[in-house]
């Protein structure tokens, strides 16, 4: 075993990154396309509501309040950022089902709620959505449009460092994958230094959009994914590196993944990137 590795090894253990053994590590040093998943991995996944826009009927309180009652049992950042936001006291959820890269159903006493993206609302039938060009989530109660919640997310500020560092040491592609609209998505994508963005994709399409990646664009080296490990299990695994960020990773995710990031933070991945690098070149 080299020293560098050894080295190396110890210095990324203590910024929370771990690697699964030494072939990752060589893959890690022969790194071309990497790419990311966008919220939870380059941004922070700690959104913040930027406007309610409620139908006649409602007022944006009650718009607030029904949305969060219906995603009180979500896991996911947009429904842990409108239940926070919600002061009020939640009713109980009789029940739920939640669809990735969609959104929740939920039905409280008589009245069936729906949260989620324009995917959703046409799946059920919901007409007179309105456009607003954001990262927005529709609600509907009993099928009829009542109002929308428009989201803001932020950038890990370690993102544009993390990017310029892996593409200083070899990296030739990088490239945002998301369910989010393509606004907020290209300002994310500019702000960390990304070079394309795919987005308004679902979780299977997002599987399709990395297989293709791979196999047409031409690089001698290998790819990397990197996303929250929480609906992107299939990508860590098909990608010859996975990175699994964050702590909200499942035990699946840690057993899909070659690198675990559980610093909340992308520098890491940087620094792997380069003591890959220098250890593979000591290796050789
Ligand atoms: P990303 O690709 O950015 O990680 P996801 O695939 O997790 O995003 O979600 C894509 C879209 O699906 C979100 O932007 C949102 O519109 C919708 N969505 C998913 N889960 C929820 C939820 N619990 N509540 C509302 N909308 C949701
Ligand atoms: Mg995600």
């Amino acid at each position: 075993v080299p020293l560098a590795f050894v080295c190396g090894g110890g210095r990324l253990e203590s910024e929370g990154v771990h690697m699964k053994g030494s072939e990752a590590m060589e893959r890690t040093a022969d790194l071309r396309l990497v790419v990311f998943n966008k919220t939870g991995t380059v941004t922070n996944g700690n959104l913040q509501i930027k406007k309610i826009y409620p139908t006649q009927e409602f007022s944006e309180k009650n718009c607030l309040a029904l949305a969060a009652a219906a995603e009180q049992l979500s896991q996911h950042p947009i429904a842990r950022a409108i239940a926070s936001a919600c002061q009020e006291k939640l009713p109980k959820i009789e029940e739920f089902e939640e669809f990735p890269g969609r959104g929740v159903r939920a039905r409280i006493g008589d009245h069936v709620l729906l949260v989620g993206n324009r995917k959703l609302m046409v799946s059920r039938g919901v007409k007179g959505l309105p456009d607003i060009d954001g990262t927005v989530v529709y609600i509907a109660c009993e099928g009829e449009h009542i109002g929308v919640i428009e989201l803001e997310d932020t950038v890990r500020p370690s993102a544009a460092d993390a990017i310029k560092k892996i593409k200083d040491q070899g990296v030739e592609r990088t490239v945002l994958i998301t369910g989010d609209a393509e606004t907020p998505t290209q300002r994310i994508a500019n702000a960390a230094g990304i070079d394309t963005v795919h987005c308004g994709l679902m979780p299977e399409e997002k599987q399709a959009k990395l297989d293709f990646m791979m196999r047409t664009i031409p690089t001698d080296g290998t790819t990397a994914y990197v996303g929250d490990g929480v609906s992107d299990i299939e990508q860590l695994k098909m990608a010859d590196v996975g990175v699994a960020m964050g702590t909200r990773g499942s035990r699946y995710s840690a057993d899909a993944a070659n690198i675990l990031i559980t610093a909340n933070d992308l520098s890491g991945l940087g620094e792997a990137v380069q003591v890959c690098k220098t250890t593979h070149g000591v290796a050789m």
